[in-house]
């Protein structure tokens, strides 16, 4: 119910908590099997099947152990906690994970009505009535459910495949049972039911029935496929899509059925049909592991001070509040006296006219304050970076569903967001409406960016190479997910236009201009204060200002001192504020036998969703460094931006570059694949060697490159575990291993170099305490700790005398993002500046009593009328571009770095266990290797969820359907590699950043992308068996559904495919 209630707007007047009525609660064995109280938690009747399992004989026990198998991943811990067992039945959930073995079990279920009394009833076929319905009477009460023991000679197993392991509903589900007569292999009862194959779980009786009488055999598994696919049609366009998959799954569902039962009838010594040796990890479930890591870093050198924390672990200076919860985020902040709410209202039309917006019933309800529309905003049309002629509120037109319309201002959170359901929108729809990238290209709906670069003559090549590849891949889209969502407190100060703006967000300055300009007062009387952010990954710079524009409106509206919040529900987030761009990439790769790469050919096209935002740069980012670490004497790239009816797609870590390296390690596989050579000598033969230039002509040294590539090669132990996954792949058939390894060169700062400057002000009080603000924003990257490091460094003092309060705009003006893994490289210097000019003040003081203590000098500098503050500046990198010559210095270094991962794949089902994976980052001299790590391990975990597990779903009239955790899933602890290894690279140095560091915020994103192709390795294998050699298709996310159907055989050829165009899908790749 409470999902319902919270996302749905389902209101129940009452609601009865059994948890109380004694009948509803009790466990009691019986002659035949175990009877649990409908409000028995899952957990309870888990704790209960295990101790049962281990108490009871072996032929008891088969439905037990088919329940457990389900109940280990049936949502999580604390689902499992709070679910009852007679929720679940009674929910009727299509994909109830129970329900298929509870009815192939033959369960009976104890009903009970004030009118009728009781009765008992089959939960079978007959139960499940509809989507969300069952047979029971409305006024009927589930009281208990008996689960019965099972017998000799019968056989129960259970089988479920989502998109992530733990904490998902299954995409399909299903509970076997089969009965055998008496020592022999012949079929005396059969009873199958899946989930996921409609609108109910349902049961295959026909099949069931065709099937009873036969031997356990090769034969009948035929048979069964036969009847299966005949019995569970499921048209193009069913509900929750991945119509083939979804029926692939549930043969290769009964194929494990059959495999699993085979060996217990071998066990039981019938003789029937022999198992293949390398069949036989086909029934076993992979297992989730708690990870293991090892981080290898170095330590200070020996002649550095004790208090001088600069290159040690030091942990990040929040992180414990965080874990209590005493850390305060925007939404923390306690509400003030007269504080209003805004909800936003959203377009539900892709590309249409306003007709009309009715607000007469939002405003009569209680609480209601006013509503906020395009008319009541001073400055709509925004134009300044990083936006351009983008509105606030839409005036005229929408152009895509989730484009904020208008915002409602209430007393409280409830009453604005009823408010805003009860806001009712005319719309004219629009033609045309474009969503997909394929029919932006078709339809010419492009921005106008003109992004090429050329080196080389890429004809010529053309003409020389022994072999030419022709070939695309398209990369999902990915959702930030960031813990704390788009959150903003408006606080008017009732003089002069005073406002001050606590806000989630990572370009603070930005947020101060566009409210200044939204409200037409100068930048001077609006403050931005940022304390902490719960997470931004780049999706807290453009919408986080508008949002903050629109709640300074309403705000000043009341200037009379009501403040305003708005904070996004995660649906509302996820729909209005857009994510990562998916990528589409065409190529065109020259190359030579010996496999030398001579020429390639690249397109990139993103979907930008309905406004640019920050596109340009994003396609900037993936044309200038898709060339990731090889060296291609000709190349031509362009880049173009698509327009759709959709969210407007924003920076998100990686910036373009994970999806435009991606399409060449793509070109890198499909080459291999050609000349038949393995993937990383491909890259070995095409990587940069020594001092080169880049196809934009910077110069770099590729020795560090080297040095991590090898050192990740002999840390993974590559060539022998290379070997070992041969061997195991040629013993088994269903589970197969892949292994890649993929390096990166990734260039660190802005490429417009007016962004790379940064400022600092530190303040010494009179105590020798410091506070110390600079213009980054802390987003859990650990910015403050590193700052409080400098300073420690450059003042000498603890850093227990430093504190760092918050990030504002009063004390750092024109502060730029945090963003481009520049954040610590720029604003240390200026924090290292203000220090060096306080500590050159306080030489003298210090000079006259060498002796003394910090507090002693600081004192008496105080007396001496010393000034104890300091502005600190960085002018920054010198990084330029000029496209018309095509050539610059985008970036001031790169960070260099090699990762290799090893993955299982269950060829079946397309369910993939990450087994190791090992890292080797050359960050320089690391300010803090702790820090340094943890973004390592962080960004590399979300390239693994963005290359294969978060997918984003959209309709075919545009709308984002994944709004939330239940739909959309991120990589969770279970995903993480189980053997996951960090080194930093040893002895290397960056004159070009403090302390000779490196910016390794974004760049481990992309290493991710070892997961895809070691699945793709994995993949590769399994098609070798099935007889297909050479390069095939595989798009990003390499979700189960992909590499299920990528791993063709027998199951998946027996599998209708509907025709294009015949039917309308019920999703859309965008
Ligand atoms: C995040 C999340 C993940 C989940 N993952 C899974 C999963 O992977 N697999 C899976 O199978 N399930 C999953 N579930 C569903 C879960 O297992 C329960 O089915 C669900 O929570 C309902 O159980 P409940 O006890 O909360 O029932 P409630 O929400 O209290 O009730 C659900 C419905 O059943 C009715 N009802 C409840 N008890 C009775 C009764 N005794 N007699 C008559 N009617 C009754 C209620 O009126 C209501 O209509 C998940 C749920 C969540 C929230």
């Amino acid at each position: 119910l409470g999902p319902d209630m919270k996302f749905k707007g389902v209101f129940h007047p009452v609601i009865l908590c059994p948890a109380r009525i004694l009948e509803m609660n009790v466990v009691y064995y019986t002659e035949y099997g175990i009877t649990f109280g409908a409000a028995c938690s899952l957990d309870l009747v888990k704790n209960t099947l295990t101790k049962a399992v281990s108490e009871l004989s072996k032929e008891k026990i088969e439905v037990f152990c088919a329940l457990l198998r389900q109940l280990k991943s049936l949502g999580g811990q604390q689902i499992r906690n709070v679910a009852s067992l007679g929720g679940n039945i009674m929910s009727a959930n299509p994909t109830s994970d129970l329900n298929p073995i509870l009815a192939a079990a033959n369960c009976t279920l104890n009903l009970a009505s004030a009118e009728a009394g009781t009765r008992e009833i089959a939960l079978n076929e007959d139960f499940f009535v509809g989507f969300g319905k069952t047979a029971a009477k409305p006024d009927e009460v589930l009281v208990s459910v008996h689960i019965p023991y099972s017998s000799k000679w019968e056989y129960m197993f259970a089988f479920r495949q989502a998109q992530r392991r733990e904490n998902a509903f299954s995409i399909v589900n299903s509970g076997m049972r089969v009965l055998f007569h008496e020592e022999t292999a012949a079929i005396e009862d059969l009873r199958i039911f899946y989930g996921g194959m409609g609108p109910t779980t349902v049961s295959v009786k026909k099949t069931c029935k065709e099937l009873i009488g036969r031997p356990w055999n090769e034969e009948m598994l035929s048979e069964a496929c036969r009847l299966l696919l005949d019995e569970l049609p499921l048209p193009g366009s069913a509900p929750g899509g991945m119509v083939e998959y979804r029926r692939a799954l549930t043969l290769s569902f009964f194929f494990k059925f059959y495999l699993s039962v085979l060996h217990r009838l071998k066990e039981m010594n019938i003789t029937g049909q022999d198992m293949p040796l390398g069949y036989f990890t086909a029934i076993e479930d992979f297992q989730n592991e708690t990870p293991q890591s090892l981080q290898i870093y170095q330590e200070v050198t020996q002649g550095q001070p004790s208090w001088d924390p600069v290159g040690r672990p030091i942990i990040h200076q929040s992180a414990i509040k965080q874990a209590t919860g005493e850390a305060v985020y925007c939404d923390d902040i306690p509400s003030l006296d007269g504080e209003l709410f805004m909800a936003l209202v959203t377009s539900s039309r892709p590309h249409a006219k306003i007709v009309s917006i009715d607000v007469a019933d939002a405003l009569n309800l209680p609480g209601v304050v006013d509503v906020i529309t395009a008319s009541g905003v001073l400055a709509n049309k925004i134009t300044v970076f990083p936006l351009e002629g983008e509105h606030l509120l839409a005036e005229a037109e929408v152009t895509c569903i989730g484009q904020i319309v208008c915002a409602v201002v209430a007393d409280t959170r409830v009453h604005a967001k009823r408010a805003a359901g009860a806001m009712k929108i005319a719309y004219e729809d629009l033609e045309p409406t474009v969503f997909t990238i394929e029919a932006s290209i078709q339809q010419n709906s492009l921005y106008k960016i003109d992004m090429k670069l050329a080196k080389g003559n890429v004809d010529e090549a053309f003409e020389i190479v022994d072999q030419i590849l022709e070939d695309e891949i398209h990369i999902g889209g990915q959702e930030h997910f960031y813990l704390e969502t788009n959150s903003v407190l408006v606080i008017p100060k009732g003089e002069d236009g005073e406002m001050d703006v606590f806000i989630a967000t990572q370009f603070p300055s930005f947020t101060q201009e566009l409210v200044a300009m939204t409200l037409g007062v100068p930048s001077n009387r609006i403050t931005c204060h940022v304390k902490r952010l719960g997470g931004a990954f780049g999706g807290k710079i453009s919408k986080a200002a508008i949002i903050a524009s629109i709640a300074a409106t309403a705000a000043e509206k009341y200037r009379t001192g009501r403040s305003v919040r708005c904070v996004l529900e995660r649906g509302e987030d996820m729909l209005i504020t857009g994510g990562r761009h998916p990528f589409l990439g065409k190529y065109k790769v020259g190359f030579m036998n010996d496999g030398r790469i001579l020429a390639v050919d690249v397109s990139f096209y993103c979907n930008a969703g309905s406004a640019l935002d920050e596109s340009a740069l994003v396609i900037e980012k993936s044309v200038l460094q898709f060339d990731n670490a090889y060296s291609i004497p000709n190349i031509r790239a362009q880049g173009y931006a698509c327009k759709t009816n959709l969210p407007s797609n924003t920076a998100f870590r990686g910036f373009g570059f994970p999806q435009g390296s991606l399409v060449t390690e793509n070109w890198i596989t499909d080459v291999a694949a050609k000349v038949g050579f393995s993937s990383e000598k491909v890259r070995e033969i095409n990587m940069y060697k020594g001092v080169e230039r880049t196809h934009y002509k910077q110069e770099f040294d590729a020795h560090s490159l080297w040095r991590c590539w090898n050192e990740c090669l002999e840390k993974s132990a590559y060539h022998n575990r290379k070997i070992a996954i041969e061997e195991f792949n040629k013993q088994h058939r269903w589970k197969k291993r892949g292994i890649a390894v993929v390096p990166i060169k990734y260039g660190i700062g802005f490429p417009s170099s007016f962004l790379n400057q940064a400022a600092a002000l530190v303040h010494i009080y009179k105590d020798g305490s410091v506070l110390v603000t600079h213009g980054g924003v802390e987003m859990g990257q650990g910015i403050h700790t590193k700052m409080m490091q400098v300073t420690s460094r450059e003042l000498r003092i603890p850093m227990s005398y430093i504190h760092i309060s918050e990030t504002s705009t009063n004390t750092v003006p024109n502060a730029s993002p945090s963003a481009a893994s520049y954040g610590t490289d720029a604003n240390g210097l200026a924090v290292k500046n203000a220090c060096e000019i306080l500590l050159q003040r306080l030489d003298p003081v210090i000079n006259d009593n060498p002796k003394g203590t910090w507090k002693d000098w600081i004192k008496k500098a105080y007396f001496q009328r010393i000034s104890l503050s300091a502005t600190g500046y960085s002018r920054g990198l010198d990084t330029k571009m000029d496209w018309e010559k095509q050539e610059g210095q985008p970036y001031g270094y790169f960070t260099f770095g090699a990762c290799c991962s090893v993955v299982e794949i269950d060829c079946l089902t397309g369910d993939h266990k990450s087994i190791r994976t090992d890292i080797v980052m050359d960050v320089g001299c690391s300010i803090n290797p702790a820090v340094d790590i943890g973004q390592i391990e962080g960004s590399f975990t979300q390239g693994l969820g963005l290359y294969t597990i978060e997918e984003l779903k959209y309709s075919p009239k545009g709308m984002l359907y994944s709004r939330g955790p239940a739909q959309y899933k991120i990589p969770t602890v279970n995903d993480v590699p189980a053997q996951f290894n960090v080194s930093l690279l040893a002895g290397s140095c960056n004159p070009k950043a403090i302390y000779s560091s490196k910016g390794i915020g974004e760049p481990c994103v992309f290493l991710g992308c070892t997961v895809f192709y070691a699945i793709k390795d994995a993949i590769a294998a399994a098609r070798r068996d099935s007889g297909l050699t050479g390069p095939f298709p595989l798009d990003s996310p390499a979700t189960p559904e992909r590499i299920r159907m990528a791993c063709v055989d027998q199951f998946t050829k027996l599998v209708p495919v509907d025709e294009p165009g015949t039917y309308g899908p019920w999703a859309i790749h965008i």
